[in-house]
């Protein structure tokens, strides 16, 4: 068994060099998957199911040239990674980021497959995006690049065939500015994106979902172990949508939430943070720091990560990899008891390895951040049926799809202790449906 895994992942390896976060997500899979077959599903072994699922249905590149507000031309690579359709249309959104390439494009697309093969609905994989750097650029600059970027986009998407979203660096104004030149090109009012303004075919609760159904998921594993959020302190990474919408749900529920953080640093609050307090932040853009200026009790840590300060629950919502083994010891230290991925990849494999180790309740991005792309799916169906359900119908949605999600993990994920393995029931759960339909399809 060992030795079929070794090859297996060697290969996989040797035809994707240089593309170590790709190859990252496909260990963490694997790991998981391989026993599994072993035990259940010889058959797909001779299928080559694990060498086709890592092998990205179509990748699309290409040139995206947009004037910046001095005239001067500018040039950036966009993407789009159409990783498997077998359950359904490619779905997963597009990241604006200069750290964008092919390898975390990968990675992005593949863990999508299996987040959107567990929310239940009809969603293939992909991901896209850009290495254009969105900071410090006006309306104008972003609305040209966005542009630009879908002159060439549109002729691979389409409502029933690729429907992308936002992710890092794109957000309401990017989908806006996206929609418009689709529609401009196509003539066709269309659901080929999600995340659209609830005015021109948006749903209800497609900001919130992501940092919402992060915290429906921590409740229900939380009260797998008979345990409730009230009255928990909460370490937040990131200060984008996630983050902001994941923060205002720990107070709704009776957490504490201290941290926020964006890439100069750390703003901690030893009070907690308060609906006013966060409705500050959403003011203050990139500059956390500004807020020790109105909140004198709160401190700000240049190029410091959260995970230094005590609590008992920890939600990196920030970027991948952002959390690694020393943050890890450092949370085990304080007593943290549950750690939940908001962002894509957060921790790495050796923090896992600690969490595990130590009995900490992992909840993985698959699982535990699949409410934005679930109600990404919501807004399909609305747009499909030409209707708008109100905000209470989606949000009921999305938290009877977070429950399902923790089920289906459980399902899966049994260990030998009390903790259950999140990872390796998200992993199974979230792949035996796509193997299995592309075993079907002979695709
Ligand atoms: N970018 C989000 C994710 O990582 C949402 C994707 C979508 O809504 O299509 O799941």
């Amino acid at each position: 068994m060992i030795n079929t895994y070794k090859s297996m992942l060697h290969s996989i390896a040797e035809r994707n060099q240089h593309q170590p976060e790709f190859l990252q997500a496909v260990d963490e899979v694997m790991e998981d998957v391989i026993p599994y077959m072993q035990e259940n599903h010889q058959d797909w072994f001779q299928a080559k199911i694990v060498e086709r699922i890592t092998e990205p249905e179509r990748v699309v590149s290409f040139r995206v040239v947009w004037l910046d507000d001095k005239q001067e031309v500018q040039v950036n690579r966009g993407y789009r990674v159409q990783m498997n359709s077998a359950i359904g249309p490619y779905k997963g959104g597009l990241r604006f980021s200069p750290t964008v390439n092919l390898s975390i494009l990968k990675f992005l697309a593949f863990e999508q497959v299996f987040k959107n093969s567990l929310t239940g609905l009809p969603l293939g994989g992909g991901k896209g995006g850009s290495d254009f750097n969105p900071k410090g650029k006006s309306d104008n600059e972003i609305m040209r690049f966005c542009q630009s970027f879908m002159t060439e986009l549109h002729r691979h998407i389409g409502s029933d065939t690729d429907v992308p979203a936002g992710d890092i660096g794109v957000g309401g104004r990017e989908i806006g500015f996206l929609f418009g030149q689709y529609k401009r090109l196509r003539n066709h009012f269309t659901g080929v994106l999600t995340g659209k303004d609830t005015a021109w075919g948006g749903s209800y609760i497609r900001p919130e979902a992501t940092g919402y159904g992060l915290l429906y998921f921590v409740q229900e594993m939380l009260s797998h172990q008979k345990k409730d959020i009230s009255g928990l302190v909460v370490c937040i990474s990131g200060a984008g949508n996630v983050a902001q919408y994941a923060a205002e749900k720990s107070l709704e529920m009776g957490a504490k939430v201290i941290t926020l953080s964006n890439s100069s640093g750390t703003l901690h609050d030893k009070d907690g943070f308060d609906a006013e307090k966060l409705a500050y932040i959403a003011t203050l853009g990139r500059e956390l720091d500004k807020y020790t200026a109105k909140y004198t009790n709160a401190t700000f840590h240049a190029d410091e990560k959260p995970w230094q300060f005590a609590c008992d629950i920890a939600l990196p919502c920030a970027t991948q990899n952002e959390l690694d083994a020393n943050d890890a010891e450092r949370l085990i230290k304080s007593g943290c008891i549950l750690v939940a991925e908001g962002a894509n990849m957060p921790s790495t494999a050796k923090a896992i390895q600690l969490f595990r180790e130590n009995e900490v309740l992992f909840g993985p991005a698959k699982a535990a951040n699949a409410g934005g792309v679930a109600v990404s799916g919501l807004e399909m169906s609305q747009n499909a049926i030409g209707q708008s359900w109100s905000r209470e119908e989606v949000d009921e949605r999305l938290k009877q799809i977070m429950q399902d999600i923790h089920q289906t993990c459980i399902t899966y994920g049994n260990s030998k202790t009390s903790i259950p393995n999140y990872l390796k029931g998200a992993n199974i759960g979230g792949f035996i449906k796509v193997a299995a339909a592309m075993m079907d399809q002979g695709a």
